[in-house]
């Protein structure tokens, strides 16, 4: 087990608007014989469908990624300035975006688990990420297969996170009443290191990761600072987030090292995400297999210890 760690300085996080288009878009309508969740082939599937087209199409294909899924989804819809972005929700668990009752019951608290469907032109956005919805999906299947009692759980596929976190500011932006937590997923992609930002280190899934089965196959390490994602939109509105990415343990250190202040250190995945190498073929989904089947654990130890 690792510290916490503090970050002094940001992650490149702006769109690589100057990239090359990706030449290869073709609409990807064919239908094909899906592969059960919960498999390899099923993560693969889902990441090289979305990778198929070009940035334009993302929602597109990811609807269908749905819908083959048998996965019900809404469409929303928001602005800011000329674009226009669509954020796609998924009610795993009860209603989510609704006021608290006037009535004098409550509702069952709520948790948010969230992956960014967007990408930079450059490349095709499958460690950035496209890994990161095919987690997503394996989670809702995850947690309708096996539910987690007494909560309301929402899924949410941000767009445009890649402008500046366009889509889960406006979804937080118009919530009606706070989450009790979100789960963000993003860079999920390969290695053998599940890491956790947490805004402290003492943060109930810091402490449900850490109990997960030491026989895992994985390490487990957090921070206390971390690149900038969906999580804080929601960190914003003051409402308890956290994000989980999956990469090697080495990986984690050189920007362990980078944010800790070390600039002669260049992380490798820096000169991934965002370059024309962000392809399929640099997911790992042998490895996502037990990182996703590890995060797993965590939300349910977390959830078998919520008072
Ligand atoms: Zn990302």
């Amino acid at each position: 087990m690792k510290n916490g760690w503090m970050k002094f300085g940001y992650f490149v996080s702006c769109a690589a608007g100057l990239g090359f288009a990706l030449a290869s878009a073709s609409p990807a309508l064919a239908q094909e014989a899906k592969p059960a969740f919960g498999t390899e082939q099923s993560i693969s599937a889902t990441i090289e469908k979305l990778c198929r087209a070009n940035k334009q199409e993302r929602v597109a294909l990811l609807s269908e990624v749905l819908d083959d899924n048998g996965i019900k989804y809404r469409i929303e819809e928001f602005k800011k300035g000329q674009a226009a972005g669509k954020n796609l929700v998924v009610d795993i668990q009860g209603e989510g975006n609704v006021a608290a009752p006037t009535d004098g019951t409550t509702l069952p608290k709520w948790l948010v688990i969230g992956a960014h469907l967007d990408r930079v032109e450059r490349g095709q956005g499958a460690v950035d990420n496209g890994a990161g919805c095919a987690t997503l999906i394996e989670l809702i299947h995850r947690i309708r297969q096996k539910p987690l009692d007494n909560l309301r759980v929402t899924a949410v596929f941000f767009d445009l996170e890649e402008n500046g976190l366009w889509g889960s500011a406006a979804y937080a932006k118009s919530l009606k009443e706070k989450p009790f937590l979100m789960i963000n997923m993003d860079v999920f992609a390969y290695g053998d290191e599940l890491w956790l930002y947490s805004p402290k280190a003492d943060h109930p899934l810091v402490k449900a990761s850490e109990k997960v089965d030491p026989n895992f196959s994985l390490t487990f390490d957090f921070a206390e600072a971390y690149p900038p994602s969906d999580h804080l939109s929601f960190l914003a509105e003051k409402i308890d987030a956290v994000s989980y990415s999956l990469l090697p343990p080495d990986e984690v250190d050189e920007l362990e090292k980078m944010f800790g202040g070390d600039r002669t250190v260049r992380p490798k995945i820096l000169a991934l995400i965002h370059t024309a190498d962000d392809l399929p073929k640099k997911v790992n989904t042998a490895q996502m297999l037990p990182g996703i089947n590890f995060l797993e654990s965590a939300i349910r130890q977390w959830h078998s210890e919520l008072k």
